[in-house]
């Protein structure tokens, strides 16, 4: 059985520990490797050669650390078929998704390489006679990141490579479900020429987390995750003294005016809810049609029905399984409950097989209708291949509902109104809004900026904004004794002259 390594002062090594935790394929059920949970030494370890590499590594030239990130992301663009093909082994993403997942992560390595243009402090000449203000950002020290199981190489390279970047060392613990893909990120970083110890990977749940979230050598967490979770991090992160930022789940809703492209809207709508078989914080989960928009239901249940969930090589797939066998069992009784409390079930993917694969986490495109407020379905991230659909009267309405959802995380509106598209991006309570475009996740130039219940925190990932979050601003005022003007008198005031 394969053990995976972790990545502690510079070595790829084997945990010590007795603890491990199976990593199987979704798609067969097969246990594919093992994963330690770290030991309490390993850990020590991990945070000690962190803190003492930090003292180098943010004395290292800006242009040298972006060095790194140039020749990391031309590795990873050299294996990028081959980390695609390991994260499908162990998510069940189709070839295609994985591929993305990957891609959406080297975009963020390439705006890394950019990092003295985001590092630029301010100036000030003369702030007062003959003295200078001028401010300075720095890196923090040892920061740390927590990541989720459904995006292992985006998520995790939305992190490191910032922080590193900026001058940090980092600790990453990637979601025990799914670390392959992360070690494999891993071994190319130290390849790229990233030098040991800049970057550690340790394994494991709750206790690994607890002791990066109580040691004080720690100053910053990244969390990515579900609620419960990324609010725990955050109150026992800053209650402890640290940085965090953290994001957590989802619940997106498409609004579908009438004189919306139809066709446009069905292809969205499709891909949009059941691609990566639902598992995507970003993933359309309610789609509200205004008026007689709420007409093309029938033609989204044909759509839906058409699609299917596969293996990560067949071509004909459209999404894989969900992760694991508790997940499939969630989703599915989330969609009994939703019958149970009066929405009208117009495809169940529940009992669904694919031939070849008895053991995988299948779960057919599922599609309600005349769901309410109250529901389960509606309240409950799914975190499957589910769409629940709402009619609203007005555009009016559907902003209302939306902005009373407790999470903020992304929303789109389809319409050829520039009224209408104009009124929705500015009175939307979400962060994160698209036009005529399903998953609007914006690009590392930006940031990727949740609001309410799905992030916590001020500083979101990646962009200026995670330079911000890794970084400290110093500022310096001075003056230099040039002039025979200066004053011989001591100055009892607070002011400057
Ligand atoms: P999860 O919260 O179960 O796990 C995330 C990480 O936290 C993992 O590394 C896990 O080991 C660790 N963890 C789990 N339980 C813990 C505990 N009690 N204490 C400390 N650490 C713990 O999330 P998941 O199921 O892996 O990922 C899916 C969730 O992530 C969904 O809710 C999804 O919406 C969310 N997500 C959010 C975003 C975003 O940007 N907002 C992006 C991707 C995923």
């Amino acid at each position: 059985m394969k053990k995976v390594p972790q990545y502690i002062a510079g070595e790829f090594a084997q945990s010590q520990t007795e603890n491990w935790i199976d990593v199987t394929n979704p798609a067969t059920n097969e246990v594919i490797a093992q994963v330690p949970c770290a030991t309490t030494d390993e850990m020590r370890q991990a945070i000690d050669n962190a803190g003492e590499v930090f003292k180098s590594w943010k004395e290292t030239p800006i242009s040298e650390r972006a060095r790194v990130m140039l020749r990391y992301q031309a590795l990873l663009k050299e294996h990028h078929d081959e980390i695609a093909e390991i994260l499908s082994q162990e998510t069940g993403k189709t070839f295609d998704d994985a591929k993305g997942d990957v891609w959406r992560g080297i975009e963020v390595v390439e705006h890394a390489a950019n990092v003295a243009s985001m590092m630029m402090g301010e100036t000030v000449e003369n702030v007062a006679r003959e003295v200078d203000t001028h401010s300075w950002i720095q890196p923090l020290g040892v920061c740390a990141g927590i990541t989720p199981f459904n995006f292992p190489a985006m998520i995790p390279l939305w992190m490191f490579p910032m922080a590193i970047a900026c001058g940090n060392t980092f600790i990453l613990k990637p979601s025990e479900q799914d670390p392959l893909t992360p070690m494999r990120l891993a071994e190319l970083f130290e390849e790229a020429g990233a030098p040991k110890g800049v970057l550690q990977v340790v394994h494991g749940a709750k206790e690994q987390v607890d002791t990066l979230l109580n040691d004080p050598a720690i100053k910053a967490i990244s969390f990515v995750g579900s609620v419960p979770v990324g609010r725990y991090i955050y109150e026992t992160g800053t209650r402890n003294m640290k940085r965090v930022q953290s994001f957590a789940g989802a619940k997106n809703h498409m609004v579908i005016m009438p004189d919306a492209d139809k066709q446009q809207v069905l292809n969205a709508l499709v891909g949009a809810s059941v691609g990566a078989a639902g598992q995507r914080c970003m993933a359309i989960s309610v789609a509200v049609f205004v008026g007689a928009a709420q007409e093309w239901i029938p033609e989204l249940k044909e759509a839906m029905a058409k699609v299917r969930p596969g293996a990560w090589n067949d071509s004909g797939a459209s999404y894989g399984p969900v992760i694991s066998a508790k997940a499939k069992e969630r989703v599915e009784s989330l969609i009994a409950t939703g019958e149970a409390q009066g929405a009208k079930l117009m495809l169940d993917g529940r009992g669904c097989t694919v031939e070849g694969f008895p053991d995988g986490h299948w779960v057919g495109p599922t599609l309600f209708s005349e769901v309410t407020t109250e529901m389960d379905i509606y309240n409950e991230e799914i975190f499957g291949p589910v769409l629940c659909c709402m009619n609203a009267d007005s555009l009016g309405d559907a902003i209302e509902l939306i902005n009373n959802s407790p999470y903020g995380n992304g929303t789109s509106i389809f319409t050829n109104h520039g009224g209408a598209a104009r009124r929705f991006q500015h009175e939307i309570e979400v962060g994160q809004v698209g036009v005529n475009i399903p998953i609007p996740v914006p690009l590392p130039f930006f940031s990727f900026t949740g609001w309410k219940g799905s992030f916590y925190g001020d500083q979101h990932a990646y962009g200026k904004q995670a330079v911000r979050f890794y970084t400290e601003t110093k500022t310096v005022t001075s003056r230099w004794f040039n002039s025979e003007a200066t004053s011989s008198e001591a100055n009892f005031s607070i002011q400057l002259r």
